[in-house]
């Protein structure tokens, strides 16, 4: 760590990795995949239906010769609505090695909320399963659906099954005449970044690879091929297709992929497939430490070494009662966002001299990144152990000038509040980003109130988040009624679940005079949140 310049800029303790400028992300991911042709890349939980790495090389360029042939494009973007399925990676890497633009959704949206990722990202094409078709077709683009036999006979979208079986006719090689470069996007997923609703967010394969290789600077040459990492974390986000798809395919390790989560299937998952990294969201260490069901198996045969928690804030007392319950389990708390390609701060591998992060810090920084801590008023940065804004500075950074979180010197404003200890720990102790964040889903307010505005009986309407101890946080809304609106507030708990997917709607909604605003018109969300709570807590 070292603070250079008249500017508290601090950089990582280890030396910096080097960056391959000249391999696209599948080229990347899948180097040396004929080394390890007949190892296991994807296997389901629930289906035991897997893909060796011979078969998803196989795959990927048949799926993208096939995305060619239907007339997809440099830079065409690709809406992919899919749980986590054991041919994931292959889609989202065919998609990408098409020169496509990869853009997951959650299969849980709402037919507006898909829409407009739709319409917003320009998709020129599908790719969900026949239990959601239902969803897309009236959106009247080109579908490809990955169907059980028993829906083989829907009408109008195109099989993935049959598309690869044509694409084996077309050329063996990855498409010659094609020139992807580093430059390219790659991906384009949906992120609310500090205000507002959420948006593209534009990543090349240069911040993508960036991004993989500070990350996977504690993997040494002995993890190659050996690590087994439990594929839960949905790959619509970019923890799951960065952090898991794509830098277990770089190891050469095993993905083992669960669709949906229940806690005995878990369970049953790590035993069984011998799973040895875990990436999971703090309401899944809740579940491990309270739930009874836990009881039910023998945790001696576990050969879990690590598990890894991102995406939102894990309780110190969580933290502790789990490393009680599961002791020489390692557990790796991180931080990243949508916004720099995924992982930003984490720690590092004991087996190759490397430090583990204090106990609640989320991490050291990553080599090749700069980070720095602002006054969030002034821009001014701050030295070590001063709360500030956290701004980063890297290859993975986002492409997307126009936005107002990166500035002009490249530092993107994350909008979360932290600070640096003497050893170079990172501390995160507060968000002033308008982001909820429910079990590790974004959940962006002002897309919440812009749907409780559209109800005739709301004048103004304002979400902010709520503690939780099993979500971590959920919205919830103050609500001014018009003259005379009569309906209740569970009414509208209940108008803005039927607009939006589960994960999003308000839990609470309290009908006042009111919302505060500042002199320049912004919602006082502080402000709000304290009065909720304490009208909750004197109820
Ligand atoms: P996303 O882009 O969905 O990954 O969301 C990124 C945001 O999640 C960050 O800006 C933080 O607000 C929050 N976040 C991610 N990791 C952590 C963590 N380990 N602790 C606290 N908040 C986190």
């Amino acid at each position: 760590m070292e603070a250079a310049g008249d500017q508290h800029i601090f950089r990582s303790e280890y030396p910096a990795v080097p960056v391959p400028d000249n391999v696209t992300l599948p080229e990347f991911v899948l180097q040396d995949a004929e080394l390890y042709a007949e190892k296991v890349a994807f296997v389901d939980a629930f289906t035991g239906k897997s893909y060796t790495y011979a078969d998803v090389v196989r795959d990927t360029r048949r799926f993208a010769n096939a995305l060619r042939s239907l007339g997809l494009r440099k830079k065409h973007v690709v809406v992919v609505m899919l749980p986590n399925v054991a041919e994931y990676g292959i889609v989202a890497l065919g998609i990408m090695a098409a020169g496509g633009v990869f853009s997951g959704i959650n299969p849980a949206s709402h037919p507006s909320e898909i829409k407009k990722q739709v319409e917003a990202a320009d998709a020129k094409l599908i790719v969900t399963d026949d239990v959601n078709y239902e969803k897309v077709k009236p959106l009247q683009l080109p579908v490809i659906v990955l169907s059980d036999a028993s829906a083989a006979h829907l009408e109008g979208p195109i099989n993935f099954n049959d598309l690869l079986t044509a694409a084996d006719r077309a050329t063996t090689s990855l498409l010659p005449d094609l020139h992807v470069s580093q430059d390219d996007l790659c991906a384009l997923p949906f992120s609310s970044g500090t205000t507002g609703t959420s948006k593209g967010v534009m990543l090349s394969h240069a911040n993508v690879v960036a991004n993989l290789c500070s990350t996977l600077f504690s993997v040494g040459p002995e993890l190659i091929g050996q690590v087994t990492t439990l594929g839960l974390i949905p790959f619509f986000h970019i923890y799951g297709i960065t952090g898991i798809c794509c830098a277990t395919l770089r190891n050469k390790g095993k993905v083992v992929v669960m669709g949906r989560y229940d806690l005995r299937t878990f369970l049953n998952a790590l035993i069984a497939h011998e799973v040895t990294f875990a990436p999971v969201v703090p309401p899944i260490i809740l579940a491990l430490v309270k739930n009874p069901i836990v009881e039910e198996f023998d945790l001696k045969r576990l050969k879990l070494a690590a598990v890894m928690t991102a995406a939102a804030p894990l309780a110190p007392e969580l933290l502790t009662a789990f490393e009680s319950k599961f002791p020489g389990v390692q557990v790796q708390e991180a931080y990243g966002l949508t916004e720099h390609s995924c992982i930003t701060l984490s720690h590092g591998n004991p087996a190759k001299g490397q430090r583990i992060a204090k106990k609640n810090s989320v991490g050291f920084i990553l080599p090749n990144l700069e980070v720095k801590f602002i006054d969030p008023e002034t821009g001014v940065s701050l030295p070590k152990n001063t709360h500030g804004e956290i701004c980063v500075r890297s290859k993975c950074v986002m492409m997307d000038e126009t936005t107002r979180t990166i500035d002009k010197e490249g530092w993107l404003h994350t909008g979360d509040i932290g600070y640096i200890d003497d050893d170079g720990d990172i501390f995160i102790v507060d968000r002033i980003k308008e982001l909820i964040k429910y079990k590790g889903f974004q959940v962006a307010p002002a897309e919440l109130e812009a749907i409780l505005l559209t109800h005739p009986s709301v004048d103004d309407a304002a979400v902010v988040p709520l503690p939780d101890e099993e979500a971590g946080e959920v919205p919830a809304a103050w609500v001014v009624k018009v003259k005379g609106g009569k309906e209740s507030e569970e009414d509208m708990v209940k108008f803005v679940a039927s607009n939006v997917a589960h994960y999003k709607k308000v839990r609470v909604v309290q009908f006042v005079e009111s919302i505060p605003k500042s002199p320049s018109g912004k919602i006082m969300r502080r402000l709000i949140k304290d009065q909720m709570l304490q009208r909750i807590r004197s109820s």
